[in-house]
């Protein structure tokens, strides 16, 4: 059978190592394990979430309500746009899917920067489409804008802050680079971490509403990481209507469930429990930062809910990432990347006192 070409040099994208697999292979407690693999909330979900969840289970049979009402009134009010301006997606994982599948063909090439989240890539080559890196893995506004002229891509896709670097970009720089693309080419803004970045710094926050006046720009949010509902599957994009008109042709019916639509509705109720995660985060990724200095390695001054250590030659991130491994600690190492790195989730203190024990060991 022959399928498409644009899959012969495609890689599977490599999902953070699941605590099950560490209980599998090395017979390690499954209370024991830390899994700080997947930028997922250490603090876990808001209990009135869990709770909600808890109380809906009955309503497992039925379909979801499939304009999504109650969840786009809800984020209408945060993000001060109207309901005609989001789509809702089985995580913005999905509408990244969308997005790809609206604009992209064979003819079209696509670009980001060298080190950034590795689904662009995926859904771009799922139609075919060519990649273009930037030479940076942080969003250079020169290297974007260069790359821009000379290849007219379609698609251009900003993460800020940047997964898995952790670095962010400015709102200046983003409109920069929004402002030297003509409208052929859809900027997509993705902000899967702005939470933690509005947190840190406001010259780092893009709201929806920054974007709406746009006809080229979009912007995607997630329930996954401050929310804390990677396991529900729900994110967004915010965009003027005409775009969002488009994408909507995209979507199946009842793409997210009625337990996933019910949970972050709730989550939308609980702004206490996203402030309280990030104050917790802002605490323990001091830690981090001190322990680099401590051990003598460089990290990537972080935006996000994650840091990322840069090893020095004499360090290799595969060998330290599989011995942690061992030890039933996951992290995520960035060797596929082409970065001699880690990526480490910032988890609670205890977990964070787990990581920081295991690495003293791994390495002496
Ligand atoms: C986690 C993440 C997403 C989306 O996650 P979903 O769970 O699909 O909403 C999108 N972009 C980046 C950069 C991410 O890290």
């Amino acid at each position: 059978m022959k399928f498409n070409d644009s899959l012969k040099d495609m890689k599977i994208y490599e999902a953070g190592k699941p605590i099950e697999l560490v209980v599998r292979e090395f017979g390690i407690a499954p209370e024991d394990v830390v899994k700080l693999a997947s930028n997922e909330n250490p603090k876990g979900c808001s209990p009135l979430v869990a709770k909600e969840i808890a109380n809906n289970a009955h309503k497992a049979y039925l379909y979801p309500d499939d304009s999504f009402y109650e969840l786009k009134d809800r984020l209408s009010s945060r993000f001060d746009v109207k309901d005609e301006n989001i789509i809702i997606g089985a995580g913005s994982d999905q509408v990244l899917e969308f997005i790809s599948r609206a604009l992209l063909s064979s003819s079209d090439s696509v670009l980001m920067s060298r080190v950034t989240f590795a689904m662009y890539e995926i859904y771009a080559k799922q139609q075919g489409a060519k990649i273009i890196r930037t030479a940076s893995y942080e969003h250079r506004v020169d290297e974007f804008i260069e790359a821009y002229q000379e290849h007219k891509p379609k698609i251009i896709y900003l993460c800020t802050p940047n997964n898995p670097t952790g670095d962010g970009t400015t709102k200046e720089d983003v409109f920069r680079i929004i402002d030297a693309v003509d409208s052929d080419t859809l900027v997509v803004i993705d902000g899967a971490y702005m939470e933690y970045a509005k947190a840190k710094d406001r010259a780092y926050e893009i709201k929806p509403t920054d974007i709406l006046d746009r006809e080229n720009v979009i912007y995607l949010g997630t329930f996954s990481k401050a929310y804390g509902l990677g396991g529900m599957r729900v994110g967004y994009g915010i965009a003027n209507k005409e775009l969002i008109k488009e994408l909507y042709k995209m979507r199946p019916p009842f793409n997210i469930t009625t337990l996933s639509l019910v949970s972050a509705i709730k989550a939308c109720e609980d702004e206490e429990f996203v402030n309280e995660s990030i104050v917790l985060h802002s605490q323990e990724i001091k830690r981090y930062e001190e322990f680099a200095k401590e051990i003598g390695f460089e990290y990537i001054d972080s935006y996000t809910n994650f840091i990322t250590y840069l090893f020095p030659d004499n360090m290799n991130s595969t060998e330290i990432s599989d011995a942690l491994f061992k030890e039933g600690v996951i992290i995520r190492n960035l060797a596929s990347y082409g970065m001699n790195a880690i990526r480490v989730t910032i988890g609670t203190a205890k977990q964070n006192d787990r990581f920081f024990e295991m690495f003293r060991k791994v390495v002496a």
